[in-house]
C-alpha cells in the first residue's frame, strides 16, 4: 500500500508541474534559426571554414595592444562600469571621426551611443522605433535578424528583392547587377510604412549601393516621413575605388537616419562585441531609453581599446598606414582569388563590391546532389550541408537571406567568407578542384 504522505507528494508534484503556455507571443514564428544549424554543421564536418562571417586572421596590433594596455595599465577603473551610453573617450572620437566624414558637428554624448555590437544597435532601433501595424521595408538578401527583429517588434516585415541582370558580354556578374526596380520600391511604401532598413555594403552579396540608388531610397523616406536604419557596418570593405556613400549625408536624411556600425567588422575583431548608433538626438534618445532598460553597460576594456584605434585611425586617415585602407587593400586580393578558384571549378561568383562575402551560382553542381521534389528545404541548403559534411567546406544557403515565399527562387546560390588567411583560402581551392577532377573523370 502507498502511504498517504506519497500521494499527497505525488499530487502536489504533478500540480506543481507548470502546464501553462510560457513563450511570449511575440516569439511565435522567429523560432527557427539557420545560424544555430550551420555553424553546428560546420563545427562538426568543416576542414575548411568560409560560412559564418569573421576574420580568421588576428586583428591589428595596435588594436591589441591598446587592449592590453588597458588591461593591465594603472587605471583600475577600466575594470568597472563605464557611462552607460558609451565610453566617454569613444563616443568622444566617433563623434570627432564620424562628424568630419558627414560634415556636422556631432555631439558625443547625444548623437551617439555604443552598444554591444551592431546587432544590439539594430535590437534597440526596432524595439524604439516599431510598434503593432508599422511596416519595416526590408530589401532582399538582408541579414536575417532584420526579420525577426520586426516581428518581434510587432511590426511587419514588407520585402523587396534586388533584381539581378545578368551581364551580356558573357562576364561575371557583379553584386552591381542587383538592381533594385525604382517603381517596385516605390509601390511598398504607404502609410503603414514606418522605417526601411538599408544596408550598404550588403551582406551577403557584397552590394554597394550607388549614389543614384541611394537618391531614390532617400527622396521615398523623404516622401512618406519614413525612418531608415541603416547598417553600415562594412562600411571600409569596398574594392575596386568604390566608394561607400553614408545615406545620412543625403539631402533631408539626417534627420530620419540612424547609422550603424561595429567595431568587429571595421578592426577585425568580431569577438569584442563594440557596435555604436549614430543619429538625431531626436531619434537617440528613443534608442538609450531601449539600452537603458535592456543591457546599460557595455564592456569598458573594449571600448576603450576600440577608442585607441580609432584615435590612430583619425591621425593616419587617407593615409597609405591607415587600416581603413589597408584591410581593404588585402581583402581585395582574397576577394580575387576566392574568385579565381570559383570561377575555375564553375561555381559561378558574383563579384562583390563590398563587405567580406561572396555569393556563388552551384547550379553547374546540381547533378552532384538532385533535387528533392517537394522538399520544403530551399535546394541551396541541402546543397551547403552535403558539401560540409562531404567536401569538408563549410558555406551558408542564400536562401537564409530571404523572406518565406522568395526562398524557393533565390535557392541556388550559397555565400562564401573571404575573410581568411591565405592558407585557408587555398585549403578551400584544393577542395575545389578535387571535387571538379572527381567530376570529370569517369
Ligand atoms: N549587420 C550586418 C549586416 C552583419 O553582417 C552583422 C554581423 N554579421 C551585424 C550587423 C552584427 O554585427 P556585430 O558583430 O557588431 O554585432
Amino acid at each position: 500500500p502507498i502511504a498517504t504522505s506519497e500521494i499527497f507528494k505525488l499530487a502536489f508534484s504533478l500540480q506543481a508541474k507548470m502546464s501553462r503556455p510560457v513563450q511570449a507571443q511575440r516569439l511565435e514564428g522567429i523560432d527557427k534559426n539557420i545560424w544555430v544549424e550551420f555553424v553546428k554543421l560546420a563545427a562538426t564536418y568543416s576542414k575548411v571554414n568560409l560560412g559564418q562571417g569573421f576574420p580568421d586572421f588576428p586583428p591589428p596590433d595596435f588594436l591589441k595592444e591598446a587592449f592590453v594596455r588597458a588591461l593591465s595599465g594603472e587605471n583600475h577603473m577600466l575594470h568597472q562600469y563605464t557611462r552607460a551610453f558609451g565610453h566617454p573617450p569613444l563616443v568622444k572620437i566617433l563623434a570627432q571621426f564620424f562628424g568630419k566624414l558627414l560634415g556636422r558637428d556631432l555631439d558625443p554624448m547625444t548623437n551617439v551611443m555604443v552598444t554591444v555590437g551592431a546587432y544590439q544597435a539594430l535590437f534597440c532601433c526596432f524595439q524604439a522605433f516599431i510598434e503593432e501595424g508599422d511596416e519595416v521595408i526590408i530589401i532582399e538578401p538582408f541579414f536575417d535578424c532584420y526579420e525577426s527583429m520586426t516581428k518581434m517588434a510587432g511590426g511587419t516585415p514588407v520585402f523587396v528583392p534586388l533584381r539581378p541582370k545578368a551581364p551580356k558580354d558573357g562576364k561575371l556578374m557583379s553584386s552591381e547587377d542587383w538592381k533594385l526596380d525604382p517603381a517596385e520600391l516605390a509601390s511598398k511604401f504607404n502609410e503603414q510604412t514606418k522605417a526601411i532598413v538599408l544596408n550598404s555594403p550588403n551582406n551577403p552579396l557584397g552590394k554597394v549601393f550607388s549614389r543614384r540608388e541611394l537618391e531614390l531610397i532617400a527622396d521615398l523616406c523623404v516622401k512618406h516621413d519614413v525612418l531608415c536604419i541603416s547598417d553600415e557596418v562594412y562600411e571600409w570593405l569596398v574594392y575596386d575605388g568604390k566608394e561607400h556613400i553614408r545615406i545620412a549625408s543625403l539631402p533631408g536624411m539626417w534627420d530620419r537616419t540612424v547609422i550603424i556600425g561595429s567595431a568587429g567588422k571595421t578592426f577585425s575583431a568580431t569577438g569584442w562585441k563594440v557596435g555604436w548608433t549614430m543619429g538625431p538626438n531626436r531619434l537617440l534618445q528613443h534608442l538609450r531609453n531601449v539600452h537603458q532598460n535592456s543591457v546599460y553597460h557595455c564592456a569598458t576594456i573594449a571600448q576603450e581599446a576600440v577608442a585607441q584605434g580609432f584615435q590612430r585611425e583619425f591621425e593616419l586617415y587617407g593615409k597609405a598606414d591607415s587600416y581603413f585602407i589597408q584591410l581593404p587593400k588585402e581583402l581585395q586580393q582574397k576577394r580575387d582569388w576566392l574568385v579565381q578558384s570559383l570561377d575555375a571549378v564553375g561555381m559561378k561568383p558574383i563579384v562583390p563590391e563590398g563587405t567580406y562575402f561572396l555569393v556563388a551560382d552551384i547550379s553547374k553542381f546540381k547533378s552532384d546532389i538532385p533535387d528533392v521534389p517537394d522538399s520544403d528545404e530551399p535546394y541551396d541548403s541541402r546543397f551547403a550541408k552535403w558539401m560540409v559534411k562531404n567536401k569538408g567546406l563549410a558555406a551558408i544557403p542564400l536562401s537564409a537571406f530571404y523572406s518565406g515565399p522568395h526562398k524557393s527562387i533565390y535557392n541556388h546560390f550559397i555565400r562564401f567568407c573571404f575573410a581568411k588567411e591565405e592558407a585557408t583560402l587555398k585549403a578551400a581551392n584544393d577542395i575545389l578542384q578535387k571535387w571538379k577532377q572527381e567530376k570529370t573523370s569517369p
